[in-house]
């Protein structure tokens, strides 16, 4: 998201127009990750990261609940959005795991869970808006099992039908057959498992979140549950630092095998991250942290990157599935919505 730091600078002009002499405070992604930058560039005069968001009980003399917790159980206003044709849901803040090219625990604090009462009241205010799409954006949406089978169960008992997404992607390691059953009597479209690689070293020094086992293990159940080739998709990270395009051919070939459609996500280096920390100029630069950049890749693969792309939609078209379109994030869904 830091790459967007253009429409924050183009935002705050406008609002220091229409609201002169009014103190502009910048929180978020952009200004936690990048901060110097935002604080240099973004015409803010306040500036803060996440885990300082108490200042803001200073800053403008007031005396409220600012915990993480308050904040993931607070009721959300979704009467701005009445025409939305999905809305978004989220569960559980954070994640405990720490992969080398995820910026998540700069951004969260300690994992934690919503109420499934509270998060079971949102889902009902969006439905009854007329929205029957919901992506989750949870960054460890199946984590806690009983949580979430408790919360997949009242749902599944409202009788409101609807279609759910995972744009985040899912933990392979936390899916189990009572959890992919209820997916599938949910109506899950195209489940998302985050894989990234099928390198061992890599699974090893990248993340410790998934193995090629676990992804396996989650597809038999998924299947079991009566998901069919292509009706389930998984992660793999294209162009990241130590990778090669063969290696992630052998990854895309083998993901297909198991009859999952492929979803390249492109390599981005995110501040705060192992994985970014030798990207010295993307660092100084977001623009250069988009992942259209292909920072890690050197100019000679890119033709290479984008044949590769085309050979995963190509096998992707064999299931006979409208194909992935990787967005401008990399995290673009197929079918009603786009994240
Ligand atoms: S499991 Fe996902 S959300 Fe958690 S640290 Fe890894 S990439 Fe980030």
């Amino acid at each position: 998201m830091t790459y967007w730091y253009p429409g924050v600078i183009m935002a705050i002009k406008l609002l220091k127009e229409v609201y002169p002499g009014v103190p502009v405070i910048l929180g978020g992604i952009y200004a936690s990750l990048s901060f110097e930058h935002a604080a240099g560039r973004s015409g803010a005069d306040i500036v803060l990261r996440n885990f300082e968001i108490q200042k803001l009980n200073e800053i403008l003399e007031r005396d409220m609940d600012l915990s993480p917790e308050n904040i993931l159980n607070e009721t959300i206003d979704f009467s701005w959005y009445p025409k939305s044709r999905y809305a978004v849901l989220k569960t559980s803040l954070g994640c405990p795991f720490n992969c080398s090219y995820c910026a998540q625990r700069l951004l969260n604090p300690e994992f934690m869970l919503k109420s499934i009462d509270k998060a079971v009241e949102e889902f009902k205010i969006l439905y009854g808006m007329g929205i029957k799409n919901f992506a989750f954006y949870d960054d460890a949406l199946l984590l806690d099992k009983k949580h979430i089978t408790g919360y997949f169960e009242k749902i599944l008992s409202l009788g409101m039908p609807a279609k759910f997404y995972t744009p985040n992607g899912l933990h392979a390691k936390s899916v189990s057959g009572e959890i992919a059953g209820l997916m599938r009597k949910l109506d899950f479209i195209k489940p998302i498992l985050s894989l990234e690689t099928t390198d061992p070293e890599k699974e090893r020094t990248w993340h410790d979140k998934v193995s090629l086992n676990e992804f396996k293990n989650a597809v038999s159940f998924l299947k079991e549950a009566g998901y069919r080739h292509g009706e389930y998709s998984a992660y793999i990270l294209l162009g990241a630092p130590g990778s090669d395009l063969g290696e992630t051919k052998e990854a895309v070939d083998l993901v297909h095998g198991m009859g999952a459609n492929v979803s390249l996500s492109e390599y981005s280096p995110v501040p705060g991250t192992s994985m970014g920390e030798g990207f010295l100029d993307a660092m100084a630069e977001p623009l250069l942290q988009n992942n259209s950049v292909f920072p890690a890749l050197r100019s000679s693969d890119w033709e290479s990157a984008q044949g590769l792309k085309n050979y995963a939609r190509t096998l992707n078209s064999t299931w006979g599935f409208p194909s992935p379109d990787p967005g401008a994030n990399g995290k673009v869904i197929e079918g009603e919505i786009r994240v």
